[in-house]
């Protein structure tokens, strides 16, 4: 094993350099990226097929084009991050300058997982450099051919001295997790959440933990079905279930689930045709660790569709389960697999009643047209992020932060919420050495006269909600809507 130690000091002697504050450099490895994703397109989609047979259609989505979009944002809106924010000030501080800066904590560390090996170490690196730190990478072991691609490929376009990879698995990470990171992002599992919470609070190192669940997907009986059979398979089956907010179970009456089933089945031929392990647009379970696991998840309630396994090619069908129990382990257990449990509840107070019983979810799905369904659910309900009527879909918003509460993690990221996420917002206060004059009230000796004056200088006051402010909208929206309606007439 390396000697982490030497390669952290040495990364944090370059950081106190200054080197990977300078916002032309950032945007140099953040351009040097960019091309490597660009350049090397291909040589994703065969890493990615040779880890988790991924459909080229799937790694070019979900992973090319998600980064890319990400680099994009970074480049366009670095400056505009980077600006000092000014805030508002008090009578007392009225002469000065009051704003927050956002500075780079140092050197950092991500830690990766395999489901989606490519955009889960990339989009965290992109808010790290955009934020001026210097980086190292842990891909996953699991994902075996990507993190090799990425060790390989990254020092060929990056700054090696400030951003490096480090390939292995416990030991190493064990090893790495000893040294003294300034921010450690980990996207994982909770159980190993926790030993990197303790790791890291032997420095007292901030971090990110991007965790799973059970994501729960409710389906109001007043929903056109068809459509909601394609969007709940499609968020599921994507990468063959190994998705952190792929809904995990669907939650329905039990009017509901003899109807969707129908739908479902017809919407698996429509996406896969009669045999999906012929299908190349199906994924297969990661290794035969995970393809066990998902097996023995296969005799919780009963099989209504799928159940089919291969173990020589790592095969689950797509497979609905249903009659199982709340105690069951598919339903106590984050699936992330093909396997789609249908939980049944009397209605949605039962469904919101059970959802609230377990640990907060990474993401809540919700079918309903009912726009009273859709609200009760949003006000009575905590998750990560939720997807009216679609699925995973959330999560192509990079103006919406990604990331749980609960259990299923905290802190966010994505567009701008990485680059603050890797940012200490540090408040700023600056002033001159002159007009000491408005500083003498605060100072002793202290007199009735001079606390009336100071209180007067630095009390808030609470705003008021008149009526009278939204004239100006009433009037606007009034003379809008009979233009509108002139003109429609
Ligand atoms: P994994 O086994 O690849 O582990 C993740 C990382 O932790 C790896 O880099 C691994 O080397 C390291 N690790 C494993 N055991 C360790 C230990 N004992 N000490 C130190 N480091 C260790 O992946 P996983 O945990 O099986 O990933 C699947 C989980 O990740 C699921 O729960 C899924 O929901 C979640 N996930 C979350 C997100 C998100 O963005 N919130 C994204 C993808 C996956």
């Amino acid at each position: 094993m390396e000697n982490y130690n030497q390669t952290v000091n040495k990364m944090r002697s370059v950081f106190m350099s200054g080197r990977t504050k300078d916002l032309a450099w950032r945007k140099t490895q953040l351009k040097a990226l960019k091309s490597m994703i660009e350049e090397k397109r291909e040589e994703i989609c065969e890493v990615l097929y040779k880890d988790l047979r991924k459909n080229k259609f799937e790694t070019r989505l979900m992973e090319v084009e998600f980064v890319l979009n990400e680099l994009v944002d970074a480049l366009n809106a670095l400056d505009e991050w980077a600006k000092p924010e000014k805030v508002k000030k008090t009578l007392l501080t009225m002469m000065d300058q009051a704003f927050i800066k956002s500075e780079p904590y140092g050197v950092v560390l991500i830690i990766g997982t395999w489901n989606y090996p490519i955009q889960l170490v990339i989009s965290p690196l992109i808010g790290a450099i955009a934020a001026g730190n210097a980086v190292i990478i842990k891909p996953s072991e699991i994902s075996e051919n990507t993190s090799n691609f990425l060790e390989y490929t990254i020092p060929q376009y990056l700054d090696k001295e400030c951003i490096q990879v480090i390939n292995g698995g416990v030991p190493e990470t064990t090893a790495l997790l000893a040294e003294r990171f300034d921010y450690i992002f980990y996207t994982g599992n909770t159980v190993v959440a926790k030993i990197i919470a303790v790791a890291a609070a032997k420095y007292l190192t901030p971090t990110t933990m991007e965790l799973g669940g059970k994501s729960p997907c409710y389906v109001h009986p007043d929903s056109d079905l068809d459509l909601v059979a394609k969007r709940l398979l499609w968020g599921k089956l994507l990468n063959s279930g190994q998705t952190c907010i792929a809904p995990d179970y669907v939650i329905c009456n039990k009017e509901v689930e003899p109807e969707l089933l129908k739908r479902m089945k017809a919407t698996l031929v429509e996406f896969y045709g009669e045999d999906v392990q012929k299908s190349d647009c199906f994924s297969r379970i990661v290794n035969n660790k995970h393809f066990n696991r998902m097996k023995s998840l296969l005799s919780c309630g009963e099989v209504a569709i799928g159940g089919k396994t291969d173990e020589k090619d790592n095969y689950v069908e797509p497979t609905v389960l249903i009659n199982v129990k709340a105690t069951d382990p598919v339903m106590e257990t984050e699936v992330f697999g093909p396997i789609l449990p249908i939980f049944t509840a009397k209605d949605e107070v039962d469904a919101i009643t059970f959802i609230n019983s377990r640990e907060k979810p990474l993401a809540l799905y919700v079918f309903a047209k009912d726009k009273n369904i859709q609200k009760m659910f949003l006000e009575k309900t905590s998750s990560g992020g939720v997807c009216v009527n679609d699925c995973l879909m959330h999560c192509s918003v990079t103006a919406l932060p990604f990331g749980g509460v609960g259990n299923s993690g905290y802190g966010a990221y994505h567009g701008k919420f990485t680059f603050d996420t890797f940012s200490h917002k540090r408040g700023c206060l600056v002033k001159k050495q002159s007009l000491e004059i408005l500083n003498k009230i605060r100072c002793p000796p202290y007199t009735d006269r001079k606390l009336q004056i100071t209180e007067f200088a630095i009390k808030k006051k609470l705003r008021r909600h008149s009526i009278f402010g939204l004239w100006p909208f009433v009037i606007i929206g009034a003379i809008f809507g009979l233009f509108l309606r002139f003109f429609t007439d």
